[in-house]
C-alpha cells in the first residue's frame, strides 16, 4: 500500500508552526510496514485542497489528512473530500451527543459552527475523539482508503491510538525498536546492508538520533505469536552483526539502563564534572528513583574547585592541564571518596570554540572510578559544535559504565 499524508492549514504555510504531525503520522505508517511515498501541505483553501487531494488520489491508495476537522470556517477538510467524492456530510449522533453535553456541562447551546464538528462524511467509519470533539473518519472506497484526522498533534495521537487496530484490517502488526550507540547511522547500515535489503517482512527501518540510532523492527502477520516470532529471528540476526552498540529496546534511555543496570547490581554512583557541567548528573536525576543508585555529582568547572572540592593536586593541574587522563583519574577517584560511592565518572575536556588547555578542541577524558581501580578513556569528537561534544561526552559516560 502506498501512503501520502497530506497535512491541510495555512499556519504551516507560513511557517508558524512545523509539520510534526506529518513526522509523528510518517513514523506511525512506517511501523505499520505501509510505505509513504510523498508529503504535502496545503492551505484552507478549496479550490488548493481539492487539487491536493486528486493529485493523491492518482499517485497513492492511501490519504492521511490532518487538520481541518474543527468548527471554524476555515476548517474544510471533510467539506471539500465529500464533495470530490460525491457523497454527502451526515451528522454522527455519538459525536452530537458528546458535543452537546459538553457544552450543558459549560451552561452554553450549541451554536452551528459546533453542530458542523458532528458531521461526517457519509459511509465513513468514525473515530471517536477521546481528546477532543471532533472526531476523526476512515472511508474506504474502490480504489482508496482516506483517514482523516485532527490537526491538533494531542487528539490526533489519542485517535490513531485508540483505533489502530481496526484502521488497517485484520493483519497484526508488531514492531519493536532496538537503540543503539556508539556506531553512526552510516555505520550501522553497512554493517547491516544485505539484512535491510533482503528484509521486507519483517522489515528494518533505521533512524538517527542525537548521537544514537534507533532500528524499528516490524512484522506482519496473520497470528500475533507469529510475528513476534519473526521479530525475535530478525532481532537475532541484527545483534549477531552490532550487539556490541545495543543498549536497550523502545523508549528506554541511556541513563535509564545505567541506573537499571546500577541498582540490579547494588552499586552507587557519583560524578565529577567539568566540560559537562553537571549534565551527566541531570539525566541521571531526570530518572524518578534515580536515588536507588546516585549519590550525587560536583560540578568543578576552574582549577580550584577541582583542587579545593576533590583534592586534585595542583601538581598535576600546573604540569599536565586540566584536560588530560591523569587529572580525570584524580577528579574520578575524588568524587568517588567524597560521595563514598562505588563507582565515580570523571568528565574533563576542551569543549571549545577555543581551547584553553592547549589541547584540541573536542578532547575529552572520561575516567571511571571503581574497588578495583581507575581507567580512563580519551575521546575526540569533531571541533566545530561544542553543544554536541558535550552531548556527546555524557552520552559515551553513560555508555562506558555499560561496558
Ligand atoms: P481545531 O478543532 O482546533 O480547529 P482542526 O482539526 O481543525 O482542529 P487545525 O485547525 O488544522 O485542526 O489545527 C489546529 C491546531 O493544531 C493548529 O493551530 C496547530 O497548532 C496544530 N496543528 C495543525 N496541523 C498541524 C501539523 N500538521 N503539525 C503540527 N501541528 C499542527
Ligand atoms: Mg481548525
Amino acid at each position: 500500500m502506498k501512503a501520502e499524508i497530506i497535512a491541510v492549514g495555512s499556519e504551516l504555510l507560513l511557517g508558524e508552526i512545523a509539520n510534526t504531525n506529518a513526522q509523528y503520522l510518517s513514523e506511525w505508517l512506517a511501523s505499520c510496514g505501509i510505505d509513504v511515498h510523498y508529503h504535502s501541505v496545503v492551505g484552507d483553501n478549496e479550490a488548493r485542497m481539492t487539487d491536493v487531494f486528486k493529485q493523491a488520489q492518482a499517485r497513492t491508495d492511501l490519504l492521511v489528512i490532518t487538520g481541518g476537522l474543527g468548527p471554524t470556517e476555515d476548517d474544510l477538510t471533510k467539506e471539500v473530500l465529500a464533495k470530490l467524492l460525491g457523497r454527502r456530510l451526515q451528522v454522527d449522533e455519538v459525536a452530537y451527543n458528546r458535543i452537546e453535553g459538553f457544552l450543558k456541562t459549560r451552561g452554553r447551546m450549541m451554536t452551528d459552527n459546533e453542530k458542523k464538528q458532528a458531521l461526517v462524511i457519509e459511509g465513513a467509519d468514525v473515530l471517536s475523539n477521546g481528546a477532543g470533539l471532533a472526531p476523526g473518519m476512515s472511508l474506504k472506497t474502490a480504489d482508496h482508503q482516506y483517514i482523516l484526522l485532527p490537526g491538533v498533534p494531542r487528539e490526533m495521537k489519542q485517535i490513531i491510538a485508540d483505533h489502530f487496530d481496526h484502521l488497517f484490517g485484520q493483519e497484526t502488526i508488531k514492531s519493536r525498536t532496538l537503540r543503539f550507540f556508539g556506531i553512526g547511522e552510516s555505520a550501522l547500515n553497512d554493517r547491516l546492508t544485505d539484512l535491510i535489503r533482503s528484509s521486507q517482512n519483517p522489515s528494518i527501518a533505521p533512524y538517527a538520533e542525537l548521537a544514537e540510532v534507533r532500528l524499528r523492527l516490524t512484522a506482519k502477520a496473520a497470528q500475533e505469536q507469529v510475528a513476534i516470532e519473526m521479530l525475535d529471528g530478525l532481532e537475532r540476526l541484527v545483534l549477531a552483526e552490532v550487539e556490541d552498540y545495543f543498549y536497550g529496546y523502545g523508549e528506554t534511555s541511556l541513563p535509564e539502563v545505567v541506573l537499571r543496570t546500577c541498582e540490579e547490581a547494588g552499586v552507587t554512583l557519583a560524578a565529577a564534572e567539568s566540560l559537562t557541567g553537571g549534565a551527566f548528573a541531570s539525566g541521571l536525576t531526570d530518572i524518578a528513583g534515580a536515588s536507588n543508585s546516585f549519590r550525587g555529582g560536583a560540578v568543578v568547572y576552574d582549577d580550584a574547585a577541582k583542587r579545593n572540592l576533590l583534592s586534585v593536586s595542583e601538581t598535576l593541574l600546573r604540569e599536565q592541564t586540566a584536560v588530560s587522563a591523569d587529572v580525570a583519574i584524580a577528579m574520578a577517584e575524588g568524587a568517588r571518596r567524597l560521595y563514598q560511592s562505588n563507582l565515580a565518572i570523571a568528565l574533563t575536556g576542551e569543549a571549545g570554540p577555543t581551547s584553553n588547555s592547549g589541547k584540541a578542541v573536542g578532547t575529552v577524558y572520561c575516567a571511571l572510578a571503581t574497588p578495583d581501580g581507575t581507567e580512563v578513556v580519551e575521546f575526540t569528537y569533531p571541533a566545530f559544535d561544542r553543544g554536541m561534544i558535550r552531548l556527546r561526552s555524557v552520552k559515551d559516560a553513560y555508555f562506558l559504565l555499560l561496558k
